[in-house]
């Protein structure tokens, strides 16, 4: 069974763009990927352009090997442009491989080892009194994990974040309070923070507020995260941008990371998210999966969690305070998959278990969107 075509779908569904590869075979059997790369969804075309010139004709069965080329046959190699369009091709090639075999994509990764997938969902509400609301609601119905969302911009393209530090350690705390401690509790900074200000959040909350925080700062240097370790004792969740096992090898290497954000889609698809869980599982790290894209990220990630061991929970956008995102388009996708209470039941069905309306995909648009350029107060440039 030959590669002979791959076709990109840049569509907006909901209120983000996806970008939706599609692989053909020479036997009619064809296969669904997505890359991780929001915003930047042309560049990842162009390198699917480049990649498809001499993937056409490539027996589509050998993944493995067809990675090392995609990886390695360049000599500007890496980065993550290049690895999520990997990501979107490998992923596409465990659906074909899973139909084509007549298994769910989780029998090609080593089986199933778990019944269903855990998740974790994530309050919208900024702190106040709508966010304890809102996390009480999550854990009335079923989620024993949850994430909160730290105090937005005052304007559109306005961040100060020492300004809002305190108003969201508040409010953590009486979250936590209102729930009770055995709930899991994190947050997300989206690495909007300096070393200074994480240490300066984290402090001004009681022990055993949060239960992991969620990339406090970027990720450039793993050194800064070790100096911010020393200043604050909550576990780190890293991982969701990084391209390639040589991203997480410095975090796992130093044991800086407690949950890995892997996301399938940028990491370099499920070829190498199987080598970084093995990695994690030697320093007893769990997988905690980034997905916050469309259904067939969720279905990808799926199988990946069905099928290792180290694993905690998996990010769904579909909690009832998430759907209005409307990433998961019923109309487009036929089958996906889909929450029963607070987690996700293993896909049987072989391949991803993904059917997509095609006709319908097609006159789905692209919309050009430019993430906000943030500025501090005295004009200069921060974090988005
Ligand atoms: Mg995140």
């Amino acid at each position: 069974m030959k590669i002979s075509k791959i076709i990109t779908y840049p569509v907006k569904i909901g209120i983000r763009n996806q970008l939706l590869v599609k692989v053909e075979t020479d036997e009619g059997v064809y296969g669904w990927g997505e890359s991780g790369l929001s915003g930047r969804e042309k560049a990842v075309i162009g390198a699917i352009e480049h990649f498809s010139e001499w993937l056409v004709g490539k027996p589509a069965f050998q993944i493995g090997s067809l990675w090392q080329e995609l990886y390695r046959s360049q000599y500007f190699e890496g980065g993550r442009v290049l690895l999520a369009a990997i990501s979107a091709i490998d992923i596409a090639l465990h659906d074909i491989k899973g139909k084509a075999l007549k298994v769910p994509v989780y029998e090609l990764l080593g089986g199933m080892q778990r019944n269903f997938i855990p998740t974790f969902a994530t309050t919208s509400a900024p702190p106040g009194p709508e966010m304890i609301e809102q996390a009480t609601h999550l854990m009335k119905v079923g989620w024993k994990a949850m994430r909160l969302s730290p105090s937005g911009h005052q304007t559109k393209d306005l961040y100060e974040p020492r300004e809002h530090l305190s108003e969201t350690a508040k409010w953590c705390t009486k979250t936590r309070e209102e729930l009770g401690s055995e709930v899991v509790l994190g947050i997300d900074y989206h690495h909007r923070l300096t070393v200074a200000e994480a240490a300066s959040f984290c402090q001004k909350m009681p022990r055993g507020t949060l239960d992991f925080i969620e990339e406090p700062i970027r990720d450039e240097c793993p050194s800064a995260y070790q100096s911010l370790r020393k200043l604050i004792d909550i576990p780190f969740a890293i991982g969701e941008e990084f391209a390639s096992k040589w991203q997480f090898q410095p975090y796992i290497e130093n044991d800086i990371l407690q949950f890995a954000r892997i996301d399938v889609c940028n990491v370099g698809g499920l070829t190498e998210a199987m080598k970084v869980a093995g990695w994690c599982e030697s320093h007893y790290v769990d997988m905690m999966p980034h997905n916050p894209l469309g259904p067939i990220c969720t279905a990808a990630s799926l199988h990946f969690a069905a099928a290792v061991s180290n694993f905690a929970w998996l990010e769904t956008r579909a909690s009832d305070f998430e759907k209005h995102l409307g990433f998961e388009d019923s109309e487009i996708f036929l089958d996906q998959p889909k929450l029963k209470g607070s987690v996700l039941p293993v896909e049987t069905k072989p391949g991803l278990g993904i059917t997509i309306d095609e006709t319908l995909l097609k006159r789905q648009k692209f919309e050009f969107w430019e993430a906000p350029h943030l500025r501090r107060r005295d004009g200069s440039i921060t974090n988005w």
